[in-house]
């Protein structure tokens, strides 16, 4: 329940106005996974065909449900949103596919998550259009083609890797969608201010982005609280110094580090030596999930250079002791 977590949190669910750009050239930043897609849609389109099937893999928060939006939104298509762990049986599915429009889209949030035999289904549904039903039980057992509608299949995951063989193949487009810099988060956090009407300056949004982990969810969501304190403590505007108060008081630091980050940093340097320590000992030494850590947390602290990944495990960088003032021992 971190302020700082990419997950989505009750607070993000966008009330009556939507802050999620509806259009390519309004996502802001992931420039080579935006070049690449417009190639794609423009020439699906040219051709009057559907998308190819679409991967999109990074962190949570990063924009893989808004981009999905967007690309049925460029299309011209309907779009149907569900995840992996929703889709309980095979029948649910073959319920969901049956029911698409033709060139329509099919998000699958998580679908790394999705059962083995709801799997299966999606096999001959991706690749020839069609569902492979039996009929009867035993010896009459026979099996029955149905033909769906042409359709692209939008599936999200934090990692690639996460997904079976036979299923991340049968994807023609892998887009890995990566931490935002620090001024792609500023343009998102203006474009957003001027959504809710929400006065800022420049800098101000600097500061926001700057500890915001590369993630517009949790710039968005940091906006919003620093806006309560503006609106509240000081005059409505946020300065840099507003800014800077209102996140103090969220107990953000200056990278966007919280107190659980600062508690594995600490417990790598400090009962590990800064290690090479392995990510079980880390996540029972912490008390946070193994996966929490590798997909969430730790991508951000590669970024900022705090860590290290190497075959041992997971070590704490000379930067990573100096935040903490730690003397470093070559
Ligand atoms: P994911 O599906 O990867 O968890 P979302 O698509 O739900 O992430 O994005 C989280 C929020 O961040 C959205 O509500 C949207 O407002 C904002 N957002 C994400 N990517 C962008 C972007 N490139 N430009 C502007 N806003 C974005």
């Amino acid at each position: 329940n971190r302020i700082i977590s990419g997950a989505i949190r009750e607070e993000d669910l966008d009330g009556e106005i939507s802050l999620r750009p509806k259009w390519l050239h309004e996502y802001i930043g992931q420039d080579k996974a935006k070049e690449k897609l417009n190639i794609f849609i423009q020439a699906a389109k040219g051709r009057n065909e559907s998308l190819d099937h679409v991967l999109l893999y990074g962190p949570p928060g990063l924009g893989k449900t808004t981009l999905a939006n967007i690309i049925a939104n460029e299309m011209g298509v309907n779009l149907r949103v569900t995840s992996g762990p929703a889709i309980e049986r095979p029948g649910d599915l073959a319920s969901i596919l049956t029911n698409l429009g033709e060139d329509d889209v099919l998000f699958i949030d998580e679908i790394h998550r999705i059962n083995r035999t709801v799997e299966e289904i999606l096999y001959p549904a991706m690749e020839d259009f069609a569902l492979d039903i039996i009929i009867g039980k035993g010896p009459s057992a026979r099996s029955v083609r149905l033909d769906l509608s042409r359709f692209t299949l939008i599936g999200a995951t934090t990692r690639a890797g996460l997904l079976t063989s036979p299923l991340r193949d049968r994807f023609g487009v892998m887009l890995n969608l990566e931490l935002y810099d620090i001024h792609s988060l500023k343009d998102i956090i203006i474009r957003s201010s001027s959504i809710l009407k929400i006065k800022i300056e420049e800098e101000g949004a600097l500061e926001i982005a700057r500890r915001s982990r590369g993630t517009p969810r949790i710039a968005n969501r940091l906006l919003k609280r620093v806006r309560d304190y503006a609106q509240v403590i000081e005059d409505g505007i946020i300065t840099w110094e507003v800014a800077k108060k209102g996140l103090e008081i969220l107990e953000v630091d200056e990278l966007g580090l919280d107190a659980v980050d600062r508690k594995l940093l600490i417990a790598l340097i400090q009962n590990f030596g800064g290690g090479p320590v392995g990510i079980d000992t880390l996540s029972a030494a912490t008390g946070e999930e193994r996966a929490t850590i590798e997909d969430v947390y730790e991508p951000y602290l590669l970024q900022i250079g705090f860590i290290n990944r190497t075959p041992r495990g997971r070590m704490a960088t000379k930067k990573s002791y100096e935040h903490f003032n730690i003397p470093f021992n070559e």
